[in-house]
């Protein structure tokens, strides 16, 4: 009994310690990274998020629907998770996009929307495409109360990557441009923060085709990655046309990238289509209006193949 019960525990252990970047073997023999759904940890952290969202006045999400993978924690201890939905192959011609919600916690409409959107992801309709979602990718920020922009140590996940500008540019650029304001601290080091090394496996992991990261408030649809005059580039421009049209003309802006953001490390450096979406608001009583606005946006790009990324 001991020697089973030692097994088990071993193998649980083994079943944690794969990474978020572990290689995908091929689909027929594909074991599930999956660690088992609501494991206590994760049923732990989904309580505190049912906790947040009764506050909001949200429906509660069905967590068990999900199979949900945790690897990683934050510094302070809490899982940073995520859920896949189609089936994960090792052939690189499948269409994958990665979403990405909750970045900054006090944007609170976006970890909604990416539930709204789990909830809508029928799996008969994706055909071949993949969906990665992490819908609360610094859950710190958004378990406190009031929510925050920083993570659990105080540093702005999204000035956090180590693009090529990090060491000359971020901290510099932090005091100067934003007068050291602390809700934009880029941090000590480049990617010296959990949600940021999470991120940058769940990319390395699953080669997204796209990335989609939905913040809030700026009202716009912002597109960084391959230059648009390249091949890939236009085909990735077409499709954030295509998403501001299929989202009633939504304004699509050029917003500037910074050191350490997503856009800049994934986007301009690493050259895959990041899409930003930046909700109206963050007023907890207009999140259905937003899931509406831009549900057929959402689809469209989760089902639209990009060229490859090439430049
Ligand atoms: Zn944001």
């Amino acid at each position: 009994m001991y020697l089973f019960s030692s097994l088990f525990i071993l193998l649980g252990l083994m079943g944690t310690s794969l990474a978020e970047d572990a290689p995908v073997p091929p689909a027929s023999t594909a074991p599930a990274v999956t660690v088992s759904e609501l494991t206590k940890p994760v049923a732990a952290l989904t309580k505190r998020i049912s906790d947040m969202f009764e506050l909001y006045k949200w429906d509660i999400p069905e967590y068990t629907k999900y199979k949900w993978n945790h690897v990683r924690n934050s510094d302070i201890g809490t899982p940073l998770i995520w859920t896949t939905f189609g089936q994960e192959t090792s052939t690189s011609t499948e269409n994958t996009t990665l979403v990405l919600c909750g970045v900054h916690g006090d944007e609170i409409t976006p970890v909604k929307f990416c539930f709204d959107l789990m909830k809508n992801i029928d799996d008969q309709k994706l055909l071949n495409n993949f969906v990665v979602v992490a819908p609360l990718v610094a859950p710190d920020s958004f378990l406190k109360i009031p929510p925050t922009r920083t993570n659990g140590r105080g540093v702005d996940v999204n000035r956090n990557f180590p693009t090529k500008d990090w060491k000359s540019e971020a901290i510099r650029r932090w005091k100067i441009s934003y007068k050291s304001d602390k809700r934009k601290f880029p941090g000590h080091k480049a990617a010296s923060e959990q949600e940021t090394i999470f991120q940058m496996n769940l990319i390395k992991r699953y080669k997204p085709n796209k990335i989609i990261t939905v913040h809030a408030p700026l009202t716009l649809l912002d597109y960084d990655g391959p230059s648009l005059t390249a091949e890939a580039g236009r085909s990735a421009e077409s499709l954030l046309k295509l998403m501001s049209e299929k989202s009633s003309g939504y304004k699509i802006s050029n917003y500037p990238v910074f050191p350490g953001s997503l856009g800049n490390w994934a986007g301009k450096e690493a050259k895959i289509p990041v899409y930003t979406l930046e909700l109206p608001n963050t007023n907890a009583d207009e999140t259905d209006k937003f899931w509406t606005t831009f549900k057929d946006a959402m689809w469209f790009a989760i089902n639209h193949r990009m060229k490859p990324p090439v430049d």
